[in-house]
């Protein structure tokens, strides 16, 4: 089984994920959305729940059949680190090949990863930009890891912190977020700096 994992904070999901998730999907038989955990003491202002953050994935992944949010980080003690994760799903599945898809700022500073080479003795590394111009010189950093490919995909530059930026001021998320998610938002008065009530 082709397994790719695709982890990240999701604070919130967004219009960039899903297009990367959408563009690796016909390489996988399953990809796992794994959103991670950042311990109490870490978490910055305008954090959601990981509850909210597994909620507003699995409303996003919900057209994507390959997609399954996976709690695995979020159960865990502690902050997320890739390699852990990555021994525990090799317990869990022994025969599955992994691969970690990653946005192009976490290929340019994978090294800075904790046990980054034990990662790569576990998967192999699919890489997108995140930025108009960031294809060629991802290709150039990908020659650095033998296991490294970059997708060819025209990218979709957003970020989370875009995103909370704009439901801060109360700004329609359309085009940001899905809709089921800007309703969750909207709903859960995520992301908002003062409340009134
Ligand atoms: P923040 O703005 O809060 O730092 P973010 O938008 O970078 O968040 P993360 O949850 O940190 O989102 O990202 C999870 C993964 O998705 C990372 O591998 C990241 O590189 C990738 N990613 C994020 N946004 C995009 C995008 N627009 N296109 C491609 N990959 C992306």
């Amino acid at each position: 089984m082709e397994t790719g994992i695709y982890g990240g904070t999701f604070n919130p999901v967004h219009l960039g994920h899903i297009h990367l998730l959408k563009a690796a999907a016909p390489c996988f038989d399953r990809i796992l959305v794994m959103p991670d955990r950042v311990p109490p003491h870490k978490e910055a202002e305008m954090l959601a729940s990981g509850e909210d953050r597994a909620a507003m994935l699995r409303l996003a992944v919900s057209d994507i059949p390959k997609a399954e949010v996976c709690t695995l980080e979020l159960e865990a003690e502690g902050r997320s680190y890739t390699y852990l994760t990555l021994r525990k799903l090799r317990a869990l599945y022994p025969d599955d090949r992994f691969t970690l898809i990653i946005g192009g700022d976490m290929l340019r500073t994978f090294k800075e990863w904790r046990n980054w080479e034990e990662i790569l003795g576990n998967a192999s590394l699919l890489a997108a930009a995140r930025d108009d111009g960031e294809y060629e010189r991802l290709l150039r950093v990908a020659e650095d890891f033998p296991d490294a490919r970059v997708l060819k995909v025209p990218p979709l530059p957003m970020s989370s912190t875009g995103v909370r930026e704009a439901a801060a001021v109360g700004k329609p998320l359309a085009g940001m977020v899905p809709p089921a998610v800007e309703d969750y938002i909207k709903t859960h008065r995520l992301y908002q700096n003062e409340r009134t009530d």
